[in-house]
């Protein structure tokens, strides 16, 4: 399949199909209008897939059904031109019925060595962190138990800790908040340094404290929301061997993850990277595409002036929603806008050095 992948990025069937896509139709809804792009693609209209291969580095997947949840991720990898699709566990709490972590689709991811891959405890780590928010309880006690469970899921294979979070909107699970320097995010940076493992981390930018914004909804959402930007920098500067993943790029709520605070950021935290995704149902304050579906030229240059730092996370859940657009096909279209040697970087390069040999021998093998 890897090679099979590379062969797709070569062939110039796809690569001319894929250029006069994105020449004609640099927004999926403008493919639906045009006529000549359905009798290009038959049997994929609207669909352009990556110009050159690159890691999904952040979907979700149906718990219930763990595995045709694989099946639809693994039949997508071709669809797409995705090199690797890597699932996240959401952030959860222990009071929120149908919690779950890793353990319940780690045998199925395995069966697909270098095509898909799974970080872990979203659903108990994350939760533990919430718990320990709730009751102030962060003791020797209940770091060892931490510990233990982080220790386990690296044992059983997952290749990193996710997702977790700091500023959690209610949707999918509830709303959440924890300060991102709490002691055990502070241990958990620790271990990720200690394993050699990133720490992918959902947090709305909340540079002071503010009211919640007026579209979202008190309850099931805090009515104000704490600042959490100068803890999320006392955690990066923490550990600076700890690889932290800024997920959510691109889909922005509160209105304060602007082109100058995530350069402020990059520029003061070499362990700092960060996840694009762009939600065409969701776009969010600060969203990187205009309406034409081009590129902000301010955010084009955030992409070029640090190149090693982004990868390719666009929150898709598979099996794919049937009536959303998809967010999967909205990030392609801002990546395949990228300068070759920008997008390489970002499509497989960026994600061979956060996850290192859990997944660099198999990128490796996906020619760009
Ligand atoms: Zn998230
Ligand atoms: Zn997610």
């Amino acid at each position: 399949m890897r090679r099979l992948q590379g062969k797709l990025a070569e062939n110039p069937a796809v690569q001319a199909i894929a250029v006069v896509a994105l020449a004609l139709v640099t927004h999926v809804s403008l493919a639906r209008q045009s006529s000549m792009q359905t009798a290009k693609l038959p049997s994929a209209r609207e669909l352009v897939p990556a110009l050159t291969p690159f890691v999904e580095e952040h979907a979700h997947f149906d718990e219930k059904d763990p595995a045709g949840s694989v099946r639809s991720a693994v039949a997508a990898l071709g669809r797409e031109n995705a090199a690797m699709i890597l699932f996240q566990i959401s952030p959860d709490t222990f009071d929120h019925p149908g919690r779950y972590d890793s353990e319940i689709i780690l045998a199925e991811v395995k069966q697909h060595p270098g095509k898909l891959a799974i970080t872990g405890g979203g659903g108990s780590l994350n939760a533990m962190i919430m718990q320990s928010v709730a009751t102030g309880d962060a003791g020797p006690e209940v770091q060892k138990k931490f510990k233990a469970r982080a220790e386990e899921l690296l044992r059983e294979g997952v290749i990193g800790f996710g997702e977790m979070t700091a500023e959690h909107f209610d949707g999918f699970t509830p709303y959440q908040t924890a300060p991102p320097d709490h002691p055990l995010y502070l241990l958990l940076a620790d271990l990720a340094a200690e394993h050699d493992v990133p720490i992918d981390l959902h947090m709305e930018a909340v540079p002071q404290d503010m009211a919640l914004p007026p579209d979202l909804r008190s309850p099931p959402n805090a009515p104000r929301l704490h600042a959490n930007i100068a803890a999320f920098e006392r955690l990066l500067a923490h550990n600076p061997r700890a690889k932290v993943i800024w997920a959510h790029l691109g889909s922005d709520f509160t209105g304060f993850r602007t082109v100058d605070l995530d350069r402020r950021l990059l520029q003061a935290h070499p362990n700092l990277f960060m996840e694009i995704k762009t939600d065409p149902d969701a776009h969010g304050r600060n969203y990187p595409l205009g309406s034409d579906g081009r590129i902000k030229p301010e955010w084009l240059k955030l992409f070029t002036d640090f190149p090693d730092r982004f990868v390719i996370g666009s929150d898709q859940h598979y099996p794919e929603p049937k009536d959303a657009d998809k967010r999967w096909q909205e990030t392609i279209l801002l990546f395949n806008q990228l300068p070759p040697d920008v997008r390489k970087k970002i499509g497989t390069e960026n994600v061979a050095h956060i996850y290192g040999n859990s997944v660099a021998p198999f990128l490796h093998a996906a020619k760009n």
